[in-house]
């Protein structure tokens, strides 16, 4: 256990966190709604700190990050819980345990020795995933710096909650992130992900201008977000950000509670991506579609096969010096370490 970072004491024993957007205010003996940080007696403490529930190590076109040291392995860890409540998590026996059933699960470890493991494994970065960093902070943050000091590169994979000082606490160590843009409408955050939209654009913003790596996300639901009119708002605030931030755009399988929409056509999934260059966007992926010609990086000048991939599979780069091998136009992304 571990007083917890980025929070203010209010009267009566109560505190106050600022880790995430819910902004709880916790009352002594309770927790915060993502269930792994407590109120003892007028102080906070993150109940995951050092309790690791998932290690492993992944390519990083698997966060998916496609334009961020392509090819690299990503040591990869999470702890239990989560701040959203998202009704087709993919892993919800880790992100919702603590709110589902108060278990704070996970094999004792310490920053030292995950730097230590990521080291071992030939990793080039670590990635906070799985479950949502922000909720382990602590850890995050504390691991983070250290592998920052042996020449490591840190990458969150993200629902993008966090608030700015949150942000702001762990920047410059933070090298990437791809953080979720559920959908583009409030209605969707709050009936699906119990959350909000307007602070996950906030993130958005935030990263572009603490100069993060920023990689993005969608998961397609049928009849939830597919709209091509909402598609077409959400790649143009996409655009408005910066047009040079890839997009990935996922395929749905049912899952966890929501069993009751089909899986996503990969035709809804190629026209989104259509949807992402009419906008303006330079570089849309289509993901859960191994195989698909949108998994392929192209140079947006001259349309050059930049980098070959089939699932998380890399095969050839022609990148040069962060220029299309072909024309010498400048490619978007982080390509050395
Ligand atoms: S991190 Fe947890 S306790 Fe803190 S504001 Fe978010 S949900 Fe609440």
């Amino acid at each position: 256990m571990k007083e917890a970072y980025l929070y203010d004491r209010l009267e009566e024993e109560r505190v106050r966190c600022a880790l995430c957007n819910h902004r709880c205010v916790i009352k002594p003996g309770k927790r915060g709604i993502c269930g792994v940080r407590e109120n003892r007696g007028g102080t906070l403490y993150s109940l995951v700190y050092g309790k690791v529930i998932a290690a492993h190590t992944d390519p990083i076109e698997k966060k998916p990050l496609f334009h961020f040291l392509p090819g690299s392995l990503s040591y990869s860890i999470a702890t239990v819980g989560c701040n959203f409540r998202c009704r087709f998590c993919q892993n919800a026996d880790i992100s919702q345990m603590p709110a589902e059933t108060g278990r704070i699960d996970g094999k004792d470890t310490t920053p030292e020795a995950v730097v230590e493991a990521a080291l071992a494994s030939g990793s080039e970065s670590i990635a906070y995933t799985y479950t949502e960093p922000t909720i382990f902070f602590e850890m995050a943050r504390d691991t983070a710096l250290l592998a920052d000091s042996k020449g490591l590169k840190n990458v969150f994979v993200s629902n993008g909650y966090m608030t700015p000082e949150c942000l702001e606490s762990i920047h410059p160590h933070l090298h990437a992130a791809n953080v979720d843009l559920k959908a583009f409408t409030d209605r969707f955050y709050k009936e699906q992900c119990g959350a909000k939209l307007a602070p996950v654009l906030t993130t958005l913003e935030t990263m572009k201008r603490l100069n993060v790596w920023l990689e993005v996300t969608t998961l397609l639901i049928p009849g939830h977000n597919d709209d091509p009119g909402e598609l077409r708002e959400l790649a143009d605030f996409l655009v408005s950000l910066d047009p040079y931030t890839p997009w990935h755009i996922s395929r749905f399988y049912p899952t966890y509670k929501l069993l009751d929409a089909p899986p996503t056509p990969p035709e809804t999934v190629r026209r989104a991506r259509d949807i992402g260059y009419e906008a303006g966007l330079k570089y849309v992926y289509t993901g859960n579609l191994p195989g698909d010609m949108g998994e392929k990086t192209y140079c947006p000048d001259c349309g050059e096969l930049l980098i070959d991939r089939v699932g998380f599979r890399v095969g050839g780069v022609r990148i040069k010096n962060g220029k299309c091998a072909q024309c010498g136009g400048s490619v978007a992304g982080v390509w050395t370490h």
